[in-house]
């Protein structure tokens, strides 16, 4: 057999490695991870979130020889950390020194409220573990971190949401219709964001609701929120979907055409998996749209329960500058309303304002008047075309859904590049905070 030289730096670099995760406060957790060198920095921001659920965490650092503090936001960043990791395991085998693990300090964008949630036993064992998750320790509760968010997804899907589990936190915004709240749910140990919304219906109009909210357990996209169940307590609703650590898309500015594609893609893949099941949206707004820090792009608030619609139509009034011409006209909703909205939405997206001279005191310019178009020489060729064709006054000249991922603009951004839409979520979250300086 042919034994190729392998240098300890190789050799290191196939073996496992240990991943010690700080927490504030407290102790500290232990993450073996078997693949090291393809680690990626959202795997790690992704095990993060487990150990912290109440923090949003953007970014960790590491401390080098002198001990000085550096920041890991990216890939690359994460590269540089385990190359200077590697090195220092390489010295401490050559001296015949135990091998320590990799320290990181989570940098959380917020402090969380309530640290170590999850009752965690500090594990400060420096050898490797057996588990591929974070190693805690046995006296952990049921609701172990080693849980899959598949497992949890099913856990609270079947056990009934109700108000006893829940403890509301921070108000993540208001609405036309509701309020909705990051909360958390005591049973699973998850995070969740819970959108209340008062309405004076009778029982039998609640049960209506609840029925047709049913489709929403078999919802099943990366593309939609994920649903957790409803309930109603005297005058008012409780939703409760999977929180979005990176908020919705209407609260960020001018968003980079190379990270729009990316959601863009995303956007037409879950409208064309809700259009799948018969289900229109209505409400296409950057408000709908959600990110997170893992680079993921979810749809919510779409119209599944008429009477729910209707309900809340009847208790508050609100003006919808996303709906299309023939809707602002009393005419037939289709597929082609949602399409109107997807490209009025990433117009304003890309612009950074919205594209009708503001305030818009009449919807009815936006029957009467031309569409707006984008800027030519500020944007590429495929996504101006994208826009105007989504934006045709006429509905049947906007693009079908087969057509809207057929188009060069979402074909070319079609690459499942999550970090790109990662890495711009963090950095704006990490914006965000240095702006409102120390809590
Ligand atoms: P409208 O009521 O007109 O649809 P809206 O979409 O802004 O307007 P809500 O749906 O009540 O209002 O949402 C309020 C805010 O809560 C959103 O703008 C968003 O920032 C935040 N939000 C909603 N759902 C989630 C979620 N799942 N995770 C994180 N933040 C969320
Ligand atoms: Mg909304």
């Amino acid at each position: 057999m042919l034994w190729l030289p392998l240098g300890p730096f190789h050799a290191m670099e196939n073996q496992m490695l240990v991943i010690r995760i700080k927490i504030p406060n407290s102790g500290a957790v232990d993450w073996t991870v078997h693949s090291g060198p393809q680690l990626l920095f959202r795997d790690v921001l992704d095990v993060i979130g487990q150990v912290l659920p109440e923090a949003t965490t953007t970014a960790f650092e590491y401390e080098d020889e002198d001990g000085d503090r550096i920041t890991v936001r990216s890939d690359e960043e994460m590269k540089a950390m385990l190359s200077y990791y590697y090195s220092t395991v390489m010295e401490q085998q050559v001296n015949g020194q135990l091998i320590e693990p990799l320290l990181i300090f989570p940098r959380a964008c917020k402090p969380p409220g309530e640290r170590n949630i999850h009752g965690l036993k500090v594990n400060t064992r420096a050898g490797p573990s057996q588990h591929s998750g974070p190693a805690v320790s046995d006296s952990l509760p049921s609701n172990s971190l080693k849980k899959s968010s598949a497992e949890l997804k099913k856990i609270l899907a079947n056990g009934q949401m109700n108000e006893q589990d829940i403890r509301y936190r921070d108000t993540l915004g208001h609405g036309n219709g509701g309020t909705v709240y990051k909360a958390y749910h005591v049973p699973s140990g998850k995070i969740l964001a819970v959108k209340v919304i008062l309405l004076d219906i009778t029982l039998e109009l609640q049960k209506q609701i609840m029925s047709e909210l049913e489709i929403l357990y078999k919802c099943d996209s990366s593309y939609i929120i994920g649903f957790y169940g409803a309930f109603f307590v005297e005058n008012r609703i409780s939703i409760c979907t999977e929180f979005m650590d990176g908020g919705s898309l209407d609260v960020y500015r001018k968003i980079p055409e190379h990270v729009l594609g990316r959601i863009a893609v995303a956007v037409v893949k879950g409208l064309t998996y809700l259009w799948s099941l018969k289900i229109l949206h209505r409400d296409v707004k950057p408000s709908n749209m959600l990110v997170n820090t893992r680079g993921q792009v979810k749809l919510c608030d779409f119209g599944v329960s008429t009477q729910l619609v209707n309900s809340i139509a009847k208790t508050y009034v609100g003006t919808n500058a996303y709906m299309a011409p023939e809707r602002i006209s009393g005419e037939q909703y289709g597929i082609h309303s949602d399409v109107w909205s997807l490209g009025i939405s990433f117009m304003e997206l890309a612009l950074g304002r919205f594209p009708y001279p503001q305030p818009l005191q009449l919807l009815q310019c936006i029957v009467d008047e031309d569409s707006p178009v984008l800027p030519v020489g500020e944007f590429s060729e495929p996504f101006v075309h994208f826009i105007t064709q989504c934006m045709r006054k006429q509905p049947k000249e906007r693009p079908a859904p087969e057509e809207l991922m057929g188009h060069p603009f979402i074909v070319q951004f079609n690459d499942g590049n999550a970090a790109v839409v990662s890495m711009w979520v963090c950095r704006a979250l990490e914006e965000r905070r240095s702006q409102q300086g120390p809590p």
